[in-house]
């Protein structure tokens, strides 16, 4: 994978960047900047260079229109207080505004393209739309820099297509994400810990199946629980259960037996009678969920008992909050993890907290991002990284 050294001298050169601004909106009030901070290294080694910057980048779902709403105006602000200049917003990703505005950038300026999925060919699944819309973005710019993690594993036309008609690297974000997750993959330090969580065990089968031939151990929490719970012959009462998955569950638990990678399931649940906040709850043994009740958290002795598995491990990749950690009642599991992590890394282990809800977990539950190794900015392409998958977004920066 080129990176942005393989660029040579970009002093005065027209860089267009796609980063990953694709933050939490409240109105037009961000509520989490980490990926905007994210971005920042590779922002200021070219502003430092004397390039030209023109930034790319998504803001939620408009669906090839505009939306008034998901302008990226608020990302321009936040990011020029950030690097302490103004960042320019053009009115479109690659219309008059935009070229005029590029036209116009003197060395170490920035400017911000509007968000590109107001584009109906950003996403278009027809290759050659894509290209052609590539193009004239491409036009704006002398060479490319990847740095939004979130997307490169989606072939779209600014992560992926204008890869292919400007000479093309990757930034420091994208770099040090690639760099970390392959560490945990590659030879890694052993033991190697994989700690799972989240909703839903179908999103992360690819994840499961590969990791059975690499890690040493699993953790399992949050609602993807109940399906491993179930297949070990437990009944589950109201609890998140994907039937149709158990079968395949059973057959990643014999699996992980024969490859001797152990699997930690939960010892004690949460078992709340509602999705609520305030539901009254009470701690029941994993193995006897009351029938009306649904496990929202995993209980205090699987607390302690995920936390020292996690403890005991030199590689630690964690993906899935425990438990519904945005109902504090729900949140301790989370938190024991996350706190696993913490000491893990305080004792020399090398710790990564894949992107997404995990992410934004460690930040919501206020822990200090310095005590893990490495936080991901993003939750599919790590995912699909750990899955062991071709990148198209990286594979095109070879
Ligand atoms: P994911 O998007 O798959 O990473 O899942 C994250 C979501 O899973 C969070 O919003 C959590 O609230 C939710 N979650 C975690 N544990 C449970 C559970 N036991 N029951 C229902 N939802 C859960």
């Amino acid at each position: 994978m080129k990176t942005l050294k393989d660029l040579g001298n970009l002093s005065g050169k027209r860089v267009l960047v796609r980063a990953d601004f694709n933050v939490p909106l409240d109105g037009t009030t961000i509520t989490d900047d980490g990926r905007i901070k994210a971005a920042l290294p590779t922002l200021k080694a070219l502003r430092e260079q004397g390039a030209k910057v023109i930034l790319m980048a998504h803001l939620g779902r408009p669906k090839g229109k505009v939306v008034p709403e998901l302008s990226l105006a608020p990302v321009a602000a936040r990011l020029g207080e950030l690097l302490g200049t103004t960042v320019t917003l053009a009115k479109d990703t690659y219309g008059e505004d935009a070229q005029a505005k590029a036209a116009a950038l003197n060395d170490g300026d920035v400017l911000l393209l509007e968000n590109v999925r107001f584009n109906p060919e950003e996403t278009s699944k027809d290759d050659a739309e894509r290209a052609a819309y590539a193009q004239k973005i491409a036009a704006l710019g002398d060479v490319f820099v990847s740095d939004g993690f979130g997307v490169v594993h989606r072939a779209q036309g600014s992560d992926y297509d204008v890869a292919k008609d400007l000479p093309a690297a990757a930034g420091y974000l994208v770099e040090k994400e690639v760099t970390a997750l392959s560490k945990a993959t590659t030879n890694p330090e052993r033991p190697l810990t994989v700690v799972l969580g989240g909703s839903k065990v179908s999103d992360k089968l690819g994840v499961i199946k590969n990791l059975l031939a690499k890690a040493d151990r699993l953790v399992i929490g949050g609602g993807m629980v109940f399906t491993f719970l179930k297949a070990m012959g437990y009944e589950v009462g109201k609890s998140l259960l994907e039937e149709d998955q158990i079968d395949t569950v059973k057959g990643y638990i014999e699996t992980a037996k024969k490859n001797n990678v152990e699997i930690v399931l939960p010892t004690d649940i949460v078992a709340a009678d509602t999705f609520a906040a305030d539901s009254p709850y009470e701690v029941v043994a994993a193995d006897a969920i009351p029938a009306d009740k649904m496990g929202l958290d995993i209980g205090p002795d699987s607390q302690k008992l995920f936390h020292d598995k996690i403890v005991d491990s030199k590689t630690v990749v964690w993906n899935g909050p425990m438990g519904v950690f945005e109902f504090p009642n729900f949140a301790a599991g989370t938190k024991a993890v996350a706190q696993g992590l913490v000491d893990a890394t305080a004792k020399g282990a090398f710790t990564i907290v894949g992107g997404g809800d995990s992410a934004s977990a460690v930040r919501h539950l206020g822990f200090d991002e310095k005590g893990f190794s490495h936080i991901s900015t993003g939750g599919g392409a790590s995912l699909e990284l750990l899955e062991g998958k071709t990148l198209p977004g990286l594979a095109v920066l070879d």
